[in-house]
């Protein structure tokens, strides 16, 4: 396996199985810590587009794949599992350099990855099918079937195990997979596709398209031959695909943004508060769907677990990835961090009030990096555009609530619904708030916990459909009922 490529040359791309190099726009991915080339590659054309489609659609019917019994797709699964954990620290590594998480996540998102192989793998090789209750001289089943070439749409924020919550049950089902990964971080799904086709994956039957979404992720989601869309990505960019959806009558998932509300009751335990909002919002930069970006906190403990916050916030460790003890590394792009800086400006322009952070750290760690400080501003309100709109950065928004209606009220009231938190010693309470607060994912006493085992989605414009869960693999397949006659004598209308 590669690690590091030579920074001039060109990184081929995998095309219908095929590694070359792509016939479209030059582009670089840079380590966010350092703004250093960590590997070219040329996108696809739109030729190769077709190409790759049209190869994995060929793969799809020659292969055999889809053909090969459960336990024998399962076990390709289980051998990639475990090449993905032979090789999970130079792994870690260079995701780091791709997306400029530390090394501590992302020797987490390659475990998670090996994890979700093995999960599908078992899922594949478990799954049954139904002898439905007749009601006539016949026997009905329901089975499911493979349902030819789908397609990965992927972001930055978490290579490898986004890729991996796509394609192991696209795999596991059957079926061929395109992978468009974001343009800033192509490596990892292009290692990944690799691990599969070493593992026993038929080639062609997995491509790895990166390139500019608009360009590259519109044809493939536009293509004929493309029959299910899995996206995780922005909600207007969700919105796009689901009206290309729309016109193909083509099943979509669409995995999409958030504004979480994390609420500590007033009886909550502090220590597990404090420590659990920090992680829930700062941990990735808060460049995570799921991020806890909104906080409520009971009113007669505001003021205590504000200032505890804002001292923890202002002494997290936000350094080099690449060291073990760094909680927070830089932004994904330099980019990204002016975006996240006007947020900061517009919540100030709506009267925010900035707690602690809301600049870019100081020192010669810094200076070549895309970092920005944790920031927390208060004194806004729960309608001001700070509260409403997903930053994708380390900002959290801050208020006071009086009593529990007040709470869902606000916590309820935005586009988003994907996560909630809640902090409290009383489960009486916890169960209350956890079934009235909308969302796909309430952690209660805990916060941004996964399993894969655990479906996983948004309601409202935090998306369509679910990943995760044992019943995942059936979103990659079509549900077919069979009808098995068993007359003894021809039909009667006829007669
Ligand atoms: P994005 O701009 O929507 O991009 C996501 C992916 O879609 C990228 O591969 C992108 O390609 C591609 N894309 C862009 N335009 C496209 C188009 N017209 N047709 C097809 N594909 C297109 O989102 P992002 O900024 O990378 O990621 C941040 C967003 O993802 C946030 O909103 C975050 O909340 C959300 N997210 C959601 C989840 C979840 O599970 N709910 C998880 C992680 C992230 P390029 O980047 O190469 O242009």
């Amino acid at each position: 396996m590669s690690l590091i490529t030579e920074s001039k040359e060109l990184l081929p791309i995998n095309i219908g199985g095929e590694m070359r190099l792509g016939g479209g726009d030059e582009s670089a991915t840079l380590y966010p810590a350092t703004g250093e080339v960590v590997a070219r590659l040329r996108a696809p054309s739109l030729a190769d587009v077709d190409e790759a489609i049209a190869r994995a659609d060929q793969a799809f019917r020659t292969s055999g794949w889809a053909q090969r019994k459960p336990h024998e797709r399962a076990a390709v699964l289980y051998r990639v599992a475990s090449l993905i954990r032979e090789r999970a620290e130079p792994l870690a590594q260079r995701q780091r350099l791709d997306n400029g998480k530390p090394i501590t996540e992302t020797r987490n998102l390659v475990a998670s990855a090996a994890g979700t192989f093995q999960f599908f793998a078992s899922a594949c090789e478990t799954l049954e099918e139904t002898i439905t209750p007749s009601r006539g001289d016949f026997m009905t089943m329901s089975v499911y079937e493979p349902m030819g070439v789908v397609a990965a749409i992927t972001p930055w924020n978490s290579p490898i195990a986004s890729e991996a919550q796509k394609v192991a049950p696209a795999l596991a089902a059957g079926n061929a997979v395109v992978i468009k990964p974001a343009e800033a971080t192509p490596l990892m799904a292009l290692e990944l596709a690799a691990i599969c086709e070493e593992a026993g994956v038929p080639k062609g039957l997995i491509s790895v398209l990166p390139g500019r979404g608009s360009v590259i992720g519109d044809a493939i989601t536009k293509h004929p031959l493309v029959k299910r869309v899995s996206f995780t990505g922005g909600t207007s960019t969700g919105k796009h695909i689901a009206h290309i959806a729309a016109d193909k009558m083509m099943p979509v998932s669409l995995e999409l943004g958030g504004k979480s509300a994390t609420m500590v009751l007033d009886d909550a335990d502090l220590d597990h508060a404090v420590n659990g909002v920090l992680y829930g919002i700062f941990s990735s930069s808060g460049e995570a769907c799921i991020a806890g970006s909104r906080l409520f906190v009971a009113r007669k403990l505001y003021g205590e677990f504000m200032e505890r916050l804002a001292t923890r916030t202002a002494a997290l460790r936000v350094g080099d990835p690449a060291d073990e003890r760094t909680q927070m590394g830089p932004l994904i792009t330099a980019r990204h961090r002016e975006s996240v800086e006007r947020y900061v400006e517009l919540g100030l322009s709506e009267g925010a009030n900035l707690r602690t952070g809301g600049v870019r750290p100081q020192g010669a760690v810094y200076e070549r990096g895309y970092y920005y400080a944790p920031t927390i501003l208060e004194g806004i309100k729960n309608t001001d555009q700070i509260c409403q709109q997903e930053i994708f950065g380390p900002v959290l928004v801050a208020m006071p609530f009086d009593n529990e209606d007040d709470l869902l009220a606000q916590a309820n009231d935005s586009l988003y619904a994907l996560a909630a938190g809640i902090w409290t010693r009383d489960y009486k309470r916890a169960w209350r708030i956890g079934r009235a607060v909308q969302a796909g994912t309430v952690w209660i006493n805990t916060y941004k916990q996964f399993s894969i085992s655990t479906p996983f989605g948004g309601w409202r414009d935090s998306g369509l459909g679910r990943e995760k869960g044992r019943l995942g693999i059936l979103q990659y397949m079509e549900q077919k009922s069979l009808y098995w006659g068993l007359n003894e004598q021809p039909l009667a209308w006829a007669n």
